[in-house]
């Protein structure tokens, strides 16, 4: 299996390449050549299997460079009960009749990210070594909040590796900023830059892309690789988890043989839901893809008309890793639907830099509406929602799950759609505490911790051991700079 670049598909590498590298020369992303199949004998065995063994099966198909011995090298050292909180990795939570909670914060920072971010590294220095490299590996990373803590967490010394996170100084929650400001280890960086998310992700994707910058690095021994589900090393351990949780409703009776399920993802930069959309391409029988956004609803509308435009104002929202104007993985969507046709990817990704404004052609727009629903919804929205599955099922949920329960809620309102359905719950509420508390109705004057320990009384949930750890720990990094300054921090940090 080759990997080719959407901006350039006469680009072939093999998965080690793309992994190592992270995005490709001409800016495009890696994706792979053909989607690999499963059959639905593949599903019934998988559900016989726990959570590596099924992840094992799902890498195979994807990083045919690798052998067996380094496929399961990296699983078993990522997905265990070392990180994880639950040795099944991934929990499916029954919530009502016929719709699953998928939760994937069981992992050491309570957020999805954990999912892919725990063996990331383990995938990364594999390939590193598979291509004879002996280059420190620097890792740029632009997060929303989510993901700088998971890679960090993921990438905290591990050997011939270096760090870096840029965060949008008010754009993630107080657990966020002190889960990343007191990150420990000796090759990590952490920076807060004045600006939004998409400010940091153009930052590191400009830094990345800078043919001067590659070149001091390489001169230097270091070459740049990406965390950012830009990566398909963030992208190929999602799958794992689609695939997982259809193979697990089969084994437990919940749902028989083919038949049809919706997966409903709350979203930002594309990247869980693209996920989906390869998992189900590869055989897990899925009727609807629904995307769930907030007040950002970029996506929502693209998916309704096939007009993305990022020109409309940036909201603050209570369910921040979702606060995204341009959802970079859409990329690889519109490069596969639009029959690999990396001229019109280079057209309309080139008019989304100098107009933040494109148009996809008739055909994808037939595809797109097809395959996809979407809807978003409003903070007090969320809220209500938090709410309502709390007291109705005693389940706790964050602002993000909450998103998509509404979006949700709203699609089988407006279609009457009875297929059993998965939400991705993507965050521990105790990441969220102040804003899951409100919305409960509960008083939220107290510090972060106190409110942890508040959730805990309503909620019921034990606190996650790795944010009651965060209490008694010191700040390292108050570095706050403009987002032109990324360059030199970056340098500064390295030395060169
Ligand atoms: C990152 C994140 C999302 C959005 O995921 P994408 O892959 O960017 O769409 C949703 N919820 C939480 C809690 C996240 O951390």
């Amino acid at each position: 299996m080759y990997y080719k670049s959407t901006r350039n598909s006469e680009v072939k590498v093999s998965s080690a390449q793309a992994i190592a590298q992270g995005i490709s020369v001409d800016g495009g992303l890696f994706v792979p050549e053909e989607i690999p199949s499963i059959s639905m004998e593949d599903l019934k065995k998988l559900g016989e299997q726990d959570y590596r063994a099924r992840a094992k099966f799902v890498f195979g198909k994807f990083l045919t460079d690798f052998t067996e011995a380094e496929i399961a090298y990296c699983v078993d050292n990522a997905y265990n009960t070392k990180a994880f909180d639950t040795d099944n990795i991934a929990e499916l939570a029954h919530l009502f009749d016929g719709t699953y909670m998928l939760e994937l914060w069981h992992g050491p920072t309570c957020a999805f990210k954990d999912m892919a971010l725990q063996i990331l590294p383990y995938l990364l220095t594999t390939s590193t070594k598979k291509l004879h490299s002996d280059k420190k590996v620097v890792i740029l990373v632009a997060t929303s909040g989510d993901t700088g803590k998971a890679a960090l967490e993921g990438f905290k010394n591990v050997p011939g590796t270096s760090i870096m996170v840029f965060y949008p100084e008010d754009g993630v929650s107080a657990m966020q900023k002190k889960q990343m400001t007191t990150q420990e280890g000796d090759n990590v960086g952490v920076c807060a830059i004045k600006g939004n998310f998409d400010d940091a992700q153009n930052g590191v994707k400009a830094i990345f892309t800078n043919r001067e910058i590659a070149e001091e690095l390489e001169k230097n021994g270091m070459m740049f690789s990406s965390a950012n589900s830009i990566n398909w090393g963030r992208l190929a351990p999602q799958i794992i988890y689609y695939i997982s949780s259809y193979a697990q409703l089969l084994a437990d009776g919940e749902i028989s043989e083919g038949e049809k399920i919706n997966i409903v993802v709350p979203t930002g930069n594309f990247g869980n839901i693209l996920a989906g959309y390869y998992a189900k391409h590869m055989g897990v029988p899925v009727n609807k893809l629904i995307c769930a956004s907030n007040a950002n609803n970029v996506l929502t509308d693209f998916l309704k008309t096939g007009i993305y435009d990022r020109n409309r104002d940036f909201h603050a929202t209570i369910s921040p890793s979702m606060d995204i104007l341009i959802s970079s993985n859409l990329e690889r969507l519109l490069y596969m639907l639009s029959g690999e046709n990396d001229a019109l990817i280079r057209e309309w990704f080139g008019k989304l830099a100098s107009e933040g404004r494109y148009e996809v052609s008739d055909d994808v727009k037939k595809i797109l509406f097809e395959e996809f629903s979407a809807g978003c919804c409003s903070d007090e929205e969320t809220k209500a929602t938090i709410k309502k599955i709390y007291d109705k099922y005693s389940y706790t949920c964050d602002t993000h799950t909450a998103v998509a329960v509404k979006v949700y809620e709203d699609y089988k309102a407006a279609t009457g759609d009875q297929t059993k359905t998965i939400i991705a719950s993507t965050a521990s509420p105790y990441k969220f505490s102040g804003s899951v508390l409100s919305a409960l109705g509960e008083n939220t004057e107290a510090s972060e911790f106190e409110l942890v320990d508040k959730l805990a009384e309503v909620s019921g949930l034990a606190v996650p051991a790795s944010l009651a750890a965060l209490k008694d720990k010191d700040v390292r990094f108050t570095k706050v700079i403009d987002k032109t300054e990324m360059k030199d921090y970056v340098f500064s940090a390295l030395g060169i």
